[in-house]
């Protein structure tokens, strides 16, 4: 399950390009910032939503995934139609396929440094309070160098893209801390189920 924003400026644009053969991308869904949500491909048939990338050691996410597209252009919050849309959406695909919260993602995931959408203004805790993404607990770990620990802790969550640290970083970030910048800090590892012991 992969979430994206259009980056274009009307969900109207979105739909003609998503259908264009030409430009060889498509979704499964797109949803309105009204809220309204329109299904281009089956959930059974792959679309061209995901590209190169790589989740929980699996490659070829298009085969393997639905996509939707929210329209957004990436600079704006996203809507309360839009987000009530999606929560109505996403939980049916869910229990359909038997898709875990883990494996709802975003394009950023699934391609850090080539990737950023959804995006910083995406309300991934929104999600998360309903059990359609991810929550992570708290516990403290081991520790070895802190870099080194924190990719493997991302790839342990699924961030198993071959990326260089600063990639990976961002990639977690836009996901769990889009406020977060500077070097690597403790709170990086919080949502990542781990306390930073390092000091
Ligand atoms: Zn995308």
């Amino acid at each position: 399950m992969v979430i994206h924003y259009t980056a274009m400026t009307s969900a109207e644009a979105a739909l003609k390009r998503l259908c264009l053969p030409e430009a060889e991308v498509s979704a499964h869904y797109l949803i309105g910032a009204d809220g309204t949500t329109w299904q281009m491909v089956r959930e059974e048939d792959r679309a061209w939503h995901a590209g190169a990338g790589e989740w929980r050691g699996l490659t070829d996410i298009n085969s393997r995934s639905i996509g939707i597209e929210l329209d957004n252009t990436g600079a704006t919050p996203f809507a309360e139609a839009q987000m009530a849309a999606l929560e109505v959406l996403l939980p049916v695909i869910l229990s359909r396929w038997d898709i875990s919260p883990e494996n709802v993602i975003g394009h950023s995931d699934m391609a850090p440094g080539r990737k950023i959408d959804p995006g910083p203004r995406f309300d991934w805790q929104r999600l998360e309070r309903q059990q359609l993404a991810a929550q992570r607990g708290h516990s403290d770990g081991p520790q070895d160098a802190p870099m080194d620990h924190f990719r493997t802790l991302a790839r342990d969550i699924g961030f198993t893209s071959n990326v260089d640290d600063d990639t990976l970083l961002a990639a977690v970030r836009l996901r769990y801390r889009p406020w977060g910048s500077g070097p690597l800090v403790p709170a990086d590892f919080t949502p990542l189920g781990h306390t930073a012991l390092w000091t």
